[in-house]
This record gives C-alpha cells, structure tokens and sequence, in this order.
C-alpha cells in the first residue's frame, strides 16, 4: 500500500500478508510508518490509502471506516491511549462489544474472570486496551508499542494477557522497540519497516541484530 497524510507520502509500496493465527513483529526507527500502517489499517481518517488495497478476511475494506473495520474484528491497541474522564471500564466495554456484536451485553462470569487475569484491578490504561481485547475477541490485533512506558511487571502483564487471548484464529501485530516481548510472544515473523517499507524480513534473530547494531548498520547493508 501507500499511503499520505497531510499531502505527505508516508507508506511508500508496503506489502504484508498476515495469515490466520500468526504473530508478526514490526520494527523500526522512529517516523518509519509504523503507525501510520497501524492507522490505514484500522481506517483512520486522517491517512488516505493512495494506491493498493487492504485485504481482510479475503474482501477488500478500503473504503470501509473505522467502525465497520472493528466490526470485521480489527482491533487496534494505541501507541498514546486516550484517557476519557466519566467512563468506566466495564461501561466503555460494554458498549464497546455491543457496537461489534450488535447484541445486548451482559458481563458474565468468564469475562469476569478474564478481567482478573490481564490485570483489571492494575488501572494501567495498557493493560485496559488488554482488556479490550478480551472482550472484543478481534481477529486481528495491533499492538502499537503498547510495552513502552510500561515498567517491568506491567509488561509482563500485558504480554502474557496477549499470549493467553491468542487463538489459532488471532492474528496480531506487534509494533515494538524492545526484545522483551519475545519473552512472551514467539513471533512467526519480524519486519524491518523504513522509510515507509518493509525492508527485511526474518525471525527473531532480527530483533536481537536491531538490539545490538541499531538501525544504522542494517540501513548501511541493505544500500538504503
Ligand atoms: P512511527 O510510528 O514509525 O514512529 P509514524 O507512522 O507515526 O512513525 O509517522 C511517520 C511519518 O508520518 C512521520 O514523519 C510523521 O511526522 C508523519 N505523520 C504521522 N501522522 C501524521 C499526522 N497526523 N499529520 C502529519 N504528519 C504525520
Ligand atoms: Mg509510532
């Protein structure tokens, strides 16, 4: 796909193909595209699909907006999560669930117990977009560097929630700076994202080589 916002080029010919119940890793310096691929992919508004298509669950959704993307079971977990004064928790979820299923909500005994096991009573706003998940049992997640600002245990958390809600039909994105969260998610593949592509792809040899180099050797061996 590409992509623009604000006028501005952003994706520039990215191609990924993510298969059903596979975990794919993004990495890559700062103002990549990472983001941006998140939005394009949830639909938001600001980021115009300017050539290529998305494909989800074998139809095309390009022209589909955010609530209808959610709907077909996209899910995205913010890099910056809004705090909204006045909601609650189960509230937000509710409703939340009952825009995706259309049906009445009534928070029963398993989801009770799924709250506790990522964490409910913690406050964390991450660990509540884990919840989230829960809940909405989307078929695909992103996870924009959900781990960052996150202290140790937290991260353990929210990974290990993530680990637990993945079934053979999730598949998730992971968009992280830190090899941490191979200690809870064994990735079936690592992208390299500059400069608006997908210029490597590997396993999670990928993450440790970026942990140790940077970008700038890998930039340097790719000609980029
Ligand atoms: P990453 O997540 O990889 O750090 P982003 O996808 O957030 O990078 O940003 C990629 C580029 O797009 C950056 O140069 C950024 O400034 C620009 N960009 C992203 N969102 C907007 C926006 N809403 N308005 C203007 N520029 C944006
Ligand atoms: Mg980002």
């Amino acid at each position: 796909v590409k992509s623009e916002v604000e006028g501005k080029e952003i994706l520039k010919g990215l191609d990924l193909t993510i298969n059903k119940g596979e975990v794919h890793v993004i990495m890559g310096p700062n103002g990549a595209g990472k983001s941006t691929l998140a939005s394009i992919l949830v639909g938001h508004p600001k980021h115009e699909l300017i050539g290529g298509d998305i494909i989800f669950d074998g139809e095309k959704i390009n022209d589909l907006g955010v609530d209808e993307r959610a709907k077909r079971g996209i899910f995205l977990s913010f890099q910056y999560p809004e705090e909204i004064p006045g909601l609650t928790v189960e509230d937000f979820l509710r409703t939340a669930k009952e825009a995706v299923t259309g049906e009445k909500q009534y928070i029963n005994p398993e989801y009770a117990e799924r709250h506790l096991n990522v964490g409910f009573s913690g406050g964390e706003k991450k660990k509540n977009e884990i919840l989230q998940m829960a809940v909405l049992e989307p078929k695909l997640a992103i996870l924009d560097e959900t781990d960052s600002g996150l202290d140790i245990d937290a991260t353990k958390i929210v990974f290990e929630g993530v680990q637990k809600l993945k079934t053979d039909d999730t598949a998730l994105l992971i968009i992280t700076h830190y090899d941490k969260v191979l200690d809870y998610l064994k990735p079936d593949f690592v992208h390299i994202l500059m400069n608006g592509k997908i210029v490597k792809t590997g396993g999670k040899e990928l993450v440790e080589e970026i942990e140790q180099n940077g970008y700038g050797k890998m930039k340097e061996e790719l000609g980029l």
